[in-house]
């Protein structure tokens, strides 16, 4: 561990560092607090040192989520600004980092320009020169409350949507936002969405917005229902995913939640959802997964609307649980599909934000030898080890996560239990990420660097991943 550092306050709330509060969503919110602490310095992200007993190397997060500000003490994801010493963060996703942010130039473009904040011109503090140069999406100072950076050296969009980041870009809609509660709502989606979307860029999965990508981008329209108008339905169409803001209301989805009898919903889980929709378009329909992903999930050219219908009449499918993540996957091929890409989300980012805090289920003491190479045999995947550790690792810790959970009087942190025909489900998940992760990392070295990256995994990638 580094040094301790000699100051006397820190905060370590998520909820007192929501990025800079604006608008009356910002009233709304919790104020920010400012906890009095030991106080406490953080490693860079990384893999963590063994300790004693550790039985393996901690692999590094694919997407690091711990962070320290210029002054050593810890900020978090949605941070836009570090409380103790007052220096300005942005996320940049590109790099998967929260920086801490020096003032460049205030441009002179025009009146009121240096107003804006979305005007200046930003680097990471203490950096030369001829670093990276950035603009903060201009979604700061909105109820998105938005701390992700737009590189200064990407092309500059003619369609007004230049000092949009890379998220704010794919939100296509937006609700009536003089209703009340709705710049509320935007704000807790627009927070679980840059989660999402900043796992997915980690995982090096295509994330384009329609405009970027008209055939093959992906947009969200976050539609509000009004009294006598038509009903808002989340879901996904054609890369096209719709959410029904009031999710975002805490007792309207936790009533729903009961009512549906699920364990587990959230906003963050639905945007995991219907991301899973959009993939499967992407990388599994026209590709030569098909065959494969049927075998396990299932024919998804089954009537559709008459498998929902039965779900919702007849509730799910007997002994749902020997084959699917949730009963809801048991209702069709395409919900099967959805709900496991979630769960692996889930697994994938839990999992990254444990190791970069030093903890992941090699450090747990509970040793879970649940699924061995037997579960996933016949796969024909070569690399099926890293996924058991993985899914190793996940049990391990969610176990230890749960009686945490417990101890607190609160539900079960991770409130599933997965069975063999699922974890072959995720295994293939995995894959299917993992070979459209390598094509995307294997087409950026042949653009930049000339690098053929690794043959073993981009020989499967270009065999499987059809590219739009
Ligand atoms: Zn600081
Ligand atoms: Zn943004
Ligand atoms: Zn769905």
């Amino acid at each position: 561990m580094s040094s301790l550092r000699p100051a006397a306050r820190s905060s370590l709330s998520q909820a007192g560092h929501a990025a800079r509060p604006s608008g009356r969503a910002a009233a709304r919110s919790a104020a920010p607090v400012a906890v009095e602490q030991t106080p406490l310095t953080l490693r860079a992200a990384g893999p963590a040192e063994p300790g004693p007993g550790a039985r393996a190397r901690m692999p590094a997060p694919v997407t690091p989520r711990a962070y320290s500000c210029r002054c050593g003490r810890p900020v978090f994801f949605n941070n836009s600004e570090c409380l103790a010493c007052h220096t300005p963060l942005g996320y940049d996703p590109e790099q998967g980092r929260l920086l801490p942010l020096d003032l460049v130039v205030p441009e002179q473009d025009g009146p009121g320009a240096q107003d804006d904040p979305s005007a200046a011109l930003w680097r990471e503090a203490g950096a030369a020169r001829e670093a990276p140069r950035f603009r903060r999406c201009s979604n700061l100072d909105t109820a998105a409350g938005c701390n992700w950076l737009v590189s200064d050296a990407g092309p500059a969009a003619a369609d007004g949507t230049a000092l949009l980041c890379r998220c704010c870009r794919l939100t296509r809609t937006l609700p009536d936002l003089t209703l009340e509660n709705s710049e509320l709502w935007w704000n807790r989606i627009e927070m679980a969405k840059r989660r999402l979307v900043s796992s997915l860029i980690g995982l090096k999965l295509p994330v384009a917005s329609k405009g970027e990508d008209p055939a093959g981008g992906l947009a969200f329209d976050l539609l509000r229902a009004t009294p006598g108008g038509m009903p808002v339905v989340t879901g996904h169409a054609d890369g096209v995913i719709t959410v029904d803001v009031e999710e975002a209301d805490d007792a309207w989805r936790e009533q729903r939640r009961a009512v549906l009898m699920e364990p587990y919903r959230t906003l963050l889980g639905h945007l995991r959802h219907e991301s899973g929709h959009y993939y499967w378009q992407r990388l599994v329909e026209r590709s030569h997964w098909l065959g494969p992903w049927r075998a396990l999930f299932g024919d998804e050219r089954r009537d559709y609307l008459a498998a929902l219908n039965k779900y919702y009449e007849q509730g799910p499918a007997p002994h749902w649980g020997q084959r699917h993540v949730s009963a809801y996957a048991s209702c069709h091929p395409w919900e099967d599909w959805a709900e496991t890409w979630a769960h692996y989300l889930h697994m994938v980012d839990a999992l990254d934000t444990a190791r970069s805090f030093g903890l992941d289920g090699e450090r747990v003491q509970l040793d879970y030898e649940r699924f061995g190479s037997d579960a996933v045999a016949g796969s024909g995947d070569a690399r099926a080890g890293e996924f058991l550790q993985l899914l190793k690792s996940w049990m391990e810790l969610a176990g230890v996560l749960n009686e945490l959970s417990r101890s607190m009087g609160l539900p079960d942190f991770y409130p599933f239990v997965l069975s063999r025909t699922a974890v072959r489900k995720l295994h293939l998940v995995h894959r299917i990420v993992s070979t459209a992760g390598a094509l995307e990392a294997r087409t950026a070295a042949c653009a930049y660097t000339g690098s053929a990256g690794d043959p073993a995994a981009t020989a499967e990638a270009a065999a499987h991943v059809h590219q739009y």
